[in-house]
């Protein structure tokens, strides 16, 4: 099934795919055992810098032969794709979905890098997100307040953001409604009546990004409102990360494939709790 009729039948019936960061192998099987436990639909995706560590042609392929072997619909994002050419770069490869970040831009220029990527990628059957107010926040462990780092970026403003939907043409749009990227002493609340203005005048989907520090109940609330994908990304790093130190600490293992199942089982616990918060 193609990415349309995927994320179309996660809207119908009320639940998002989650959009899982993968930089390497080893998260890429985390992230597939989990949906074949669950039996769940969902994205692998790859930042430009994940996509240039792993290599774009062989997370593709990666994923394509996991899915193969699987029969799980597995869908692939080129996430936060920074310009024109690595998205361009993207949908050539065979990324299902390309993201273009073109939040620092002014908007003109926003809309027509959307609109030209929206062409190209239409036309191989491949959806485009867009992005009109930076997601603020990094990918890690945050320490700060999440109010003062929702204070650096603009809340998405819904007549703009359907007014820009409408001439970009995007089929995905990357709102701002207080979403952060990393995880915060306490979980950043979204703007929920916000989202739910942006959710009926935007005439395409939402994405959720900041899927790691949120509450529960409102990345619930978000899923009713339009959102048919939650990016995650965080909280794979950190269980990757911790718990490859736990095991280093402990072992005198040096071979990979003895080191590495016990971080992989941690990665693939969260996103099985993920695809039962998201409902799929
Ligand atoms: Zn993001």
């Amino acid at each position: 099934m193609k990415a349309k009729e995927i994320l179309q039948k996660a809207r119908d019936n009320g639940y998002a795919l989650g959009a899982f960061n993968a930089g390497s192998v080893e998260i890429v099987r985390a992230i597939v055992q989990a949906a074949g436990d669950k039996q769940a639909p969902l994205i692998i995706e790859t930042s430009a810098n994940e996509a240039n560590y792993f290599g774009m042609e062989n997370f593709l392929d990666v994923v394509e032969n996991f899915q193969q072997s699987s029969g799980l619909e597995i869908l692939t994002n080129f996430d936060h794709g920074p310009g024109l050419e690595e998205c361009q770069r993207a949908i050539e490869a065979g990324y299902d979905l390309i993201h273009f970040d073109g939040s620092q831009l002014p908007l003109e220029e926003n809309i027509k890098i959307t609109q030209a990527l929206v062409a190209q990628a239409h036309e191989r059957g491949v959806l485009v997100e867009a992005e009109i107010d930076r997601i603020a926040g990094q990918s890690v462990a945050n320490f700060q307040d999440a109010e003062s780092v929702q204070a650096t970026s603009n809340y998405t403003d819904p007549a703009q953001a359907a007014a820009f939907a409408r001439q970009a043409g995007c089929d995905i749009l990357a709102a701002f409604v207080g979403n952060l990227h990393g995880t915060y002493p306490t979980s950043p609340r979204l703007d929920l009546e916000r989202l739910a203005l942006i959710g009926q005048q935007v005439p395409c989907w939402l994405s959720l990004h900041g899927g790691s520090g949120l509450s529960p109940e409102d990345v619930r609330q978000a899923i009713k409102m339009g959102v048919v994908k939650v990016n995650v990304n965080t909280e794979l790093r950190l269980a990757f990360r911790e718990t490859l130190e736990n095991i280093l600490r402990g072992s005198e293992d040096v071979a990979i494939y003895k080191i590495m199942p016990p971080v992989i089982a941690a990665m693939q616990k969260i996103v099985e709790e993920k695809i039962e918060l998201f409902g799929c």
